[in-house]
């Protein structure tokens, strides 16, 4: 499975209407300073709800993520996947929608334009090996953290992706009790 294409409505710098399409295998996209790329995969991880937190998408609050050059009251982001071995009947569309009104704001998670639960996004995530807390994401900066890290931060980073953390944890825990 992989990305189709991804549609961007008032999200961020992306005031209009942008279709950005995928291939499948690699993909680059380039452009200058401040053009919006990173914008891009704040927008993969908002609309498939991998991120914890707003600073992940480098926003103070979800409400910042709304362009500035639109009316401000609401962003769509879409992201339609396609599985090579189900020709068109392949295709999944994921939808988060945020909206302000006056008692606050509201977020809205669809698949195929069927409203759903966060909890949906990840079960159909899971189904394409996708799974929250795994680095399916490398941000700008996290690679330059990794090499300026203590050889003993950076073995613990290794430890959580081979998942013996867990272990450690629970080893940790029993020679307490
Ligand atoms: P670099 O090469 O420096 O990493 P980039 O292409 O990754 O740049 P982004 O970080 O994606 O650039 O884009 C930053 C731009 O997005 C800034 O100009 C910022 O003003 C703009 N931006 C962020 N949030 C909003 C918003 N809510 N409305 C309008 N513009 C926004
Ligand atoms: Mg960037």
């Amino acid at each position: 499975m992989h990305i189709e294409k991804i549609e961007l409505k008032n999200f961020k710098s992306f005031s209009r209407k942008t279709e950005i399409p995928f291939v499948k295998g690699f993909n680059v996209i380039s452009g200058p300073n401040g053009s919006g790329k990173s914008n891009i995969i704040d927008a993969i991880l908002f609309c498939l709800g991998l991120s914890s937190s707003t600073k992940v998408l480098r926003a103070e609050k979800l409400t910042d993520l709304i362009s500035l050059n639109s009316n401000g009251k609401e962003a769509e982001v879409s992201i339609t996947f396609r599985s090579e071995n189900e020709g068109e009947n392949g295709k999944v569309e994921v939808k988060r929608r945020i909206k302000v009104t006056e008692s606050g704001y509201y977020s809205y998670y669809y698949i195929n334009s069927k409203p759903c639960s966060l909890a949906d996004v990840k079960k159909f995530l899971e189904k394409a090996g996708v799974y929250e807390d795994t680095p399916n994401v490398i941000m700008q900066g996290d690679v330059t953290r990794i090499v300026e890290m203590s050889p003993y931060q950076r073995r613990k980073v290794i430890d959580d992706i081979a998942g013996i953390s867990e272990f450690d944890e629970k080893k940790e825990k029993a020679l307490q009790e």
